[in-house]
């Protein structure tokens, strides 16, 4: 590692190269704190450049890398499992080009995903994946992930507005993969290394699609006096052929934890539960939906809907929504944020069961969701120096996902899998799928050195699973 260490400093400057114990720690972890891991040094390139060196002193090493964003993801994907350099992107953050006539921007990997829609909103347009985090996490990230947001229900994940990327693999080529038309004859290598969570690369750029700012916008709130209630008239809009910009719900404790912290929007407290309803469009059509949207609120339950007035109003309604993970800090020391989804019409069956899980394991649950998705955040509050119970927060988060899968559903909507649910891979993926996968990353990476010990199965799992099955990760949770 000294040596390793000297190589990298004479390669990017010793600012740009962390290594000491305390510079190290806050690198343990990235939004998951069930599994920390410490790396042996923090990286911070400035180029595509810088990025190659760095991945080729690492093979020439014989280290594995991680490549990371802002540290926001929740399933433990940018921390070093074993070990090795961290290759922290947050300085490649330069808007390379953008073309309002064809509507589409090139970026670094290390872009904040709210600066490209803030940088762009003068051309009238607007990057749409908006994860909750989007004032912090990355466009690199977000790619890694395939990371979703509250306008996913009509605009799509990140997958749908990538149309080009460019990759330095593990042994320090580059790869130059799609391009703005989005229209490429090749086999479809930017949609394999969307959602790879780091284990074919590092992407160190990124051509996205960009969208129209709508003409008008309409943001509701629908107050009702329990979930299960906010969840029919979710169905019931969706049956109606409606298609919200974005549908989600808070619930009772998470309106109070946002109403006690700066995030504070007015939602009343002693609501069961808000369903926040956005609508974009062409202006008569917009008005026409809202409508529509309150009725069958009402119908379903809702005991009032509010209307923002004016766009401060929208953002106070929004601040809540996207506050609301932050707020939750106020309840115990550790929030364990899960990340599932099912069909939508099961979202009141499933979400009763999970109280059950949650109630049983005697654990804090509160709850909100991108529920136009059918993507659950089952929200476990805890304090991880308890032993009993951090062991029953596992317990719990592992019959969350068996009951999701039971109804059909997947054990990531949108976090993806990372360190924290990769064991839990067999249990969607027959051993000849995850077999399959493994053989795509090694076509990229053979060494097994970007980003190990995430998304694949453990040796021990994919052993019980498939004896045949040889070459996955190693490191266990925790
Ligand atoms: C409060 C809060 C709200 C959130 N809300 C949402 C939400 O609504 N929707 C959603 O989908 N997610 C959400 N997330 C999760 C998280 O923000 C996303 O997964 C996000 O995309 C992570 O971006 P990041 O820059 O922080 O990446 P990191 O956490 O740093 O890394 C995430 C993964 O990407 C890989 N990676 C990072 N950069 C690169 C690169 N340049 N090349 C290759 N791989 C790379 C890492 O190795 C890791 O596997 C939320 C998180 C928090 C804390």
């Amino acid at each position: 590692m000294p040596a390793l260490l000297d190589t990298l400093r004479s390669l990017l400057g010793p600012d740009a190269v962390l290594a000491r114990p305390e510079e190290l720690l806050v690198y343990e972890v990235d939004g998951l704190t069930l599994a920390p891991h410490r790396p042996d040094a923090v990286v911070l390139p400035r180029t595509t450049a810088d990025v190659i060196g760095v991945v080729r002193a690492c093979r020439d090493a014989g280290v594995p890398f991680v490549p990371r964003g802002a540290g926001t993801g929740l399933s433990g994907g940018a921390v070093a499992a074993e070990g090795g350099v961290v290759i922290e992107c947050s300085r490649m953050d330069r808007i390379l080009e953008v073309h309002p006539e064809d509507r589409y921007a090139v970026v670094q990997p290390g872009v904040v995903n709210a600066d490209l829609s803030r940088a762009v909103a003068g051309a009238g347009l607007f990057y749409a994946p908006d994860p909750s985090s989007q004032l912090a996490c990355t466009i690199g990230g977000n790619v890694a992930e395939n990371s979703g947001g509250p306008h996913t229900l009509k605009y799509g994940t990140t997958t749908n507005h990538v149309l080009g990327l460019e990759l330095v693999l593990a042994d320090g080529e580059v790869l130059e993969l799609g391009g703005p038309t989005g229209f490429a004859p090749e086999l479809d290598l930017v949609g394999a290394v969307v959602g790879s969570e780091g284990t074919l690369g590092v992407v160190t750029r990124v051509c996205v699609r960009l969208e129209p700012l709508p003409e008008a916008v309409e943001t509701l709130l629908a107050i009702f006096p329990d979930v299960v209630s906010s969840c029919r008239a979710v169905t019931a809009i969706i049956r109606a052929g409606l298609v919200p910009a974005a549908l989600e719900i808070v619930d009772q404790r998470t309106i109070r934890a946002v109403e006690a912290s700066v995030y504070a929007a007015g939602l009343p407290t002693d609501a069961g539960a808000v369903l926040l309803v956005e609508l974009d469009g062409v202006a008569p059509a917009v008005a026409r939906q809202a409508e529509r949207v309150r009725a069958l609120a009402a119908q379903a339950g809702a005991t009032r809907v509010e209307t923002a007035r004016d766009d401060a109003e929208r953002q106070r309604f929004w601040r809540a929504r996207k506050g609301a993970f932050g707020a939750m800090g106020r309840l115990a020391p550790d929030l364990y944020v899960h990340d599932a989804v099912v069909p939508r019409s099961k979202l009141p069956e499933i979400l009763e069961r999970v109280c059950e899980i949650c109630d049983r394991h005697r654990l804090r649950l509160s709850n909100v969701f991108h529920a136009g998705d059918g993507n659950l955040h089952p929200n476990i509050s805890f304090d991880r120096r308890d032993p009993d119970e951090l062991a029953r927060v596992v317990r719990a988060g592992e019959e969350i996902l068996r009951t999701c899968v039971e109804a059909g559903g997947a054990i990531s909507g949108e976090h993806g899998i990372g360190l924290e649910k990769r064991d839990y891979m067999p249990l969607l993926f027959s051993p000849e799928d995850l077999e399959a996968m493994a053989r795509l990353r090694a076509a990229f990476d053979p060494e097994r050195r970007s980003n190990p010990g995430k998304l694949f199965p453990s040796t021990r799992f994919c052993v019980e699973a498939n004896p045949k099955a040889r070459g996955y990760d190693r490191v266990p949770l925790g």
